[in-house]
């Protein structure tokens, strides 16, 4: 048995369909037992901390900055299950190049805005739980967020994630996004947001956005 830690990202939380059935094909897998879990707006510093082996990176701030804009949801997760399986089920970070049979490939965004953050090795796992619990997020045997009431209320909800993909590839490699990209983009989302307020949405869509830009 071996101890991870999870985190359901600001886009896997607010895209709810998507969301939903990434977390159930999550746990499904990894036939789980989750000894503590949250749900919380991550804060600067731990953020900061969490992505420490990254604050050399182009895009360090753009992840801070993307991590702490809304709820995530927070486990640490008992299983059976190797953390390379857990990491080979999940896919590639960048959801361009992950399996579409992984996760990440059925349900993620796009680059950074790929639902899950999943512990990389055991090491990075034990590093990681114990930051989050010297920060109060997690306490062993504190279950503060119900994974399976949420998934029962949204797994159904609406999903657009072929639709999103199929727009992303068509913009891949234009010089800007035209309007009519970043429209269907938005609607596809919201669509998905179906409970988010017009101000969360607003301000991921920004967010996301950024990450266009750099294509
Ligand atoms: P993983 O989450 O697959 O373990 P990393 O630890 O390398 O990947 O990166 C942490 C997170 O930082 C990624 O999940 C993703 O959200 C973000 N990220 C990584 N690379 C990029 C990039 N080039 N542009 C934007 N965000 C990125």
């Amino acid at each position: 048995m071996s101890k991870i830690l999870v985190i359901a990202k600001p886009d896997l939380v607010i895209r709810r369909g998507p969301g939903a059935k990434m977390l159930r094909e999550f746990f499904a897998f990894m036939k789980s037992r989750v000894v503590a879990s949250n749900k919380v707006k991550i804060g600067e510093e731990l953020a900061k901390e969490h992505y420490v082996h990254l604050k050399d990176k182009p895009f360090f701030r753009w992840i801070i900055s993307y991590i702490t804009s809304y709820d995530a949801f927070v486990f640490v997760v008992e299983s059976e299950v190797q953390v390379e399986k857990t990491r080979e089920i999940l896919g590639n970070t960048f959801v361009e190049k992950a399996n579409e049979n992984s996760l990440r490939g059925k349900y993620g965004l796009t680059a950074g805005m790929n639902g899950l953050h999943v512990s990389e090795s055991q090491e990075m796992a034990d590093r990681e739980i114990r930051l989050w619990e010297e920060h109060g997020v997690l306490h062993e045997g504190v279950l503060n967020f119900n994974a399976e009431e949420y998934i029962t209320k949204y797994a159904d909800g609406m999903d657009n994630t072929q639709e999103i993909h199929r727009i992303l590839r068509d913009v891949k490699g234009k010089e800007s996004v035209d309007s009519t990209a970043t429209m269907a983009l938005h609607d596809k989302i919201k669509e998905e947001a179906n409970d988010i307020s017009r101000d969360v949405l607003e301000r991921f869509y920004g967010i996301f956005l950024e990450t266009l830009k750099e294509r």
